[in-house]
Parts: C-alpha cells; structure tokens; sequence
C-alpha cells in the first residue's frame, strides 16, 4: 500500500467561522482580490471581515462557471490593483476561479499553457499567490482540491488545472454561509458532494485516510440532504451538508473520481449545464452500470463490497445489498426533482460525441472498472430523462 494526502495547508470550520477571514488572510497579504460568484451580496461578511482586518478588498465578481477569459481578466484586475493574496468567497465556480487567478499571478502565462486535454498541459514551475478559500455553498468541495475547471468554450470542453501548487493557504468553511440556498441548488451541490464521496471511495486509487472520511460524509449526506432540501434550516443539517461537502473534496484531491464525473466534463463542456446538477443526473445510471459490469466481469473486485457498504450506510440496513445503493439513490434524485440532461439540451444525437470526449476525460481513471462503449453509451442515453 502506497498513497499521499495533501490538502489546504489549515481548514477552519464552524458555524460563523467566516468571522475569522480578517485574521487568517491578513498575515497572507494586505490587498486582496476577493472573488464572488453570481450572488455577490452573499460575500458581504467576508467582505466585512477584511476589511475589519485591515485588508484592502479589489473586487473580482464572476458569473458563472469560469473560463479560461474569466481567468485571464481577474489576473488583469489583480495586477492592476496591486493585489498580493487572492480570496475567492462563493460556489465552486468562484472558488475555482479564483484558485486558477492565484495560480497565474504566481507563474505567469496564459491559463492554456497549464491546461489540460485542452491545453499544452505544462506543470506549474512556481508556487501560487496566496490563496484562501471560503465556499457558501455545500458541493464541490473545491476549497480543498488542488484543481481549478476552466472551460473553454472553442473546444466545447472543461478542463482543468492542476498542480499541488494550488492548494489553498486556508479553507474557512462556515455552515452558516448555506443559509437561503435555494432548494435546486442544495439539491444539485448536494448530490454532487454525494457523488464526491461515492466515487473515490471505489475509486482504483481509494486509500484508508480518504475511506474513513467517506464513510462519514456519506452518513452526514444521507440524512440531511432531503431534508435541507425539503426546508429544514437547523443548524445540525448545514453542518452535515458542510462537512459532506468538504470530506467529498478531500477524498477526490486524494483518491480520484470516476465515470459521473468522467461524463460530467463533457456534459458541461458541450451544455449550460451547472456541474452539480449534470452529476446528479448521472449518478443513477452510472451506479447501476457499473455495478453490473463489475459483477459480470470483475465479480473479485473489492469495489462489489464498497458498494454494499454504500448501500448500508444510506438505508441504515447492515443486510442492505449493492442494488439497494441504487434504488435508493433514483430515488432520492426523483425526490429532489432532479431533470435529465435533455433538460440542458442534449438529445440521444450527442450520444456519441459525449461518449467520446468521457473516455478521454482524467476522472474515467479512477472508475472501478473499464467500461465499454455499449455501457458508457448506455449511462448516457439513460440519464438524458432521469425523472419517471
Ligand atoms: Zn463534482
């Protein structure tokens, strides 16, 4: 047995933990750049504690998921304020932007010298700015991943940059910062997180730090994503939904991911589909198929009894079954109205091409076991249309 586990260099967490941005992020640097996603205001006292800090603030908002322009422009906004740490206070899209802005400002370039599949891929020579992260949503886990998702819209692809570099000074995950999501977004970031823990966790590369932290945030992920997504506002449900989150982005920056995300890049990559929620569509099909891949032609493989234990720990039956994983996730994705993937444009005629670029995407790598086309075509045509 041989693995590695790297993460952010210091995680805070606990309700109002933001307050304590100003104290980590000062000794970082002076002038940040503070990244926000599409609902700035949720920023505000993040905002609040820098500058209680005495940390100037260079305002970096971004729309969306980014881009290998949204990347180029904040590096531009962050020399021409002067900035020397870069704070990202959002989604996964805000987090990730600000990570690849960090990245740059230390190594110079454009984002596609680092890219991958897309990009010439060269490593990261020096290390990043200083960075720190603070999500407010519960998902992706991306304050304590060593990579950033660009898409790049001429290649109909997302991609990512990666480097140990990348990893963030701090992570100051607050459950207190999920207050008002909207139902759709607990709904897709939370089965994202569910997918982030699923996957590595029968993941080729699985290892025991990352197993223990599975099981956990599996557990947590379970009992309370229905009912924050049914409107429970309890404190003891952000926190689970934070936790899930952040164990998720620690399994996959240390054990992989495997076929829904291996589907998911190209899905966002060809469609306007947000990451959690073209994961959750696919997580279905993907667990049933590789299931019966894996009793058909690897019936040793250990992932056939991290499947049981799945299904254990979601239904709360030690005697539950590997099939019994599945129906219990279609249907917590139909309780969750979870749309298919036709809902962001795919039809049965982009079968082909989605199975095509998922091959060749770098989460496949860690799918428990090789699927063929028939079987990758299958997982695609299925999740077009997931609610019966
Ligand atoms: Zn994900």
């Amino acid at each position: 047995m041989r693995f590695e586990f790297a993460t952010a260099a210091r995680i805070v967490f606990g309700p109002g933990a933001v307050a304590e941005l100003g104290t980590v992020a000062a000794p970082l640097g002076r002038r940040a750049l503070l990244v926000t996603g599409r609902h700035a205001e949720r920023a505000a006292a993040a905002r609040g504690a820098l500058a209680g800090a005495g940390v100037a603030v260079v305002p970096f908002p971004t729309a969306g998921e980014p881009t290998v322009d949204t990347v180029r422009q904040g590096v531009s906004a962050a020399r021409a304020g002067g900035v020397d740490v870069v704070v990202a206070c959002g989604g996964g899209s805000a987090i990730d932007a600000g990570k690849a802005v960090a990245a740059l400002l230390g190594n110079g370039g454009d984002p596609l010298d680092y890219l991958e599949v897309v990009g010439r891929g060269q490593p990261l020579a020096k290390p990043s700015f200083p960075f720190v992260a603070v999500p407010t949503t519960a998902g992706t886990g991306s304050e304590v991943t060593r990579n950033a998702v660009l898409a790049s819209p001429e290649h109909g692809l997302k991609a990512s940059l990666r480097s140990p570099l990348m990893l963030a000074r701090a992570a100051i995950v607050d459950p207190d910062l999920l207050v008002g999501l909207s139902p759709p977004v607990v709904a897709a970031s939370g089965l994202d997180a569910f997918a982030q823990l699923v996957e590595p966790f029968v993941s080729l590369r699985a290892n025991p730090v990352v197993d223990g932290l599975c099981r956990e945030g599996l557990a947590r992920s379970a009992r309370s994503l229905r009912r924050a997504f049914e409107g429970d506002a309890s404190s003891s449900v952000r926190v689970d939904l934070a936790l899930a989150s952040l164990f998720g982005g620690l399994a996959l920056a240390n054990a992989g991911l495997g076929a829904v995300h291996g589907f998911a890049a190209p899905v966002g990559g060809l469609f306007d589909a947000p990451h959690g929620a073209a994961c959750a569509a696919l997580l279905p099909a993907v667990l049933r198929v590789n299931l019966r891949a894996l009793g058909q032609r690897r019936p040793e493989s250990p992932a056939l009894a991290r499947y049981r234990e799945v299904a254990a720990i979601v239904t709360g039956r030690p005697d539950a079954g590997a099939e019994d994983a599945v129906a219990w996730v279609e249907a917590l994705v139909r309780s969750l109205s979870i749309p298919g993937l036709s809902r962001w444009g795919a039809t049965e005629g982009d079968v082909e091409r989605l199975v095509a670029k998922a091959r060749a995407a770098s989460s496949m790598k860690g799918n428990p076991i090789e699927l063929n086309e028939g079987e990758l075509a299958e997982i695609a045509r299925a999740s077009l249309v997931v609610v019966r």
